[in-house]
């Protein structure tokens, strides 16, 4: 696994260099609209800390930093309204996993029927 790269461009987000549309932000988390949606709803969520991906994410991040996070996400779905007629969650670990912004982030896709096939998951900068 590569290092953190602080100028990531979510690092920058959460730095306050760089804008976002926030939806919500707690001492855990940040969660913002994605720039690119591939749905009706499609944010962001990202854990304030230098992780790189779920996989860094997931063996580093102290107990209270991944419960924080968690809720926060869980919290977000909820208060978008989605938590009713569902949602999905992805997080794209590395190349093949499609990541392209090296800092943990769960998207959380709603608003529109997905199919429940894998193979069409949403790709960046396609639509399902
Ligand atoms: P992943 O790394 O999981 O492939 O996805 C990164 C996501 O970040 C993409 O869906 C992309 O549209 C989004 N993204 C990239 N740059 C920005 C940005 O500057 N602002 C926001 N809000 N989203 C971004």
């Amino acid at each position: 696994m590569s290092a953190y790269d602080r100028n990531n461009v979510f690092a920058r987000i959460l730095r306050g260099e760089l804008p976002c549309k926030k939806v919500y932000e707690d001492e855990f988390a940040l969660a913002f609209h994605d720039i690119n949606p591939l749905a009706p709803v499609h944010v962001l969520v990202i854990p304030k800390g230098e992780y790189v991906s779920q996989a860094d994410f997931g063996a580093t991040a102290p107990p209270e930093m991944m419960t924080g996070f968690w809720r926060a996400v869980s919290k977000v779905a909820r208060d978008l309204g989605l938590e009713s007629e569902g949602y999905r969650i992805v997080a794209n670990h590395g190349p093949n996993g499609g990541q392209l912004v090296f800092h943990f982030h769960i998207h959380i896709f709603g608003g529109r029927q997905m199919s429940h096939g894998m193979r069409s998951m949403p790709k960046p900068g396609r639509e399902e």
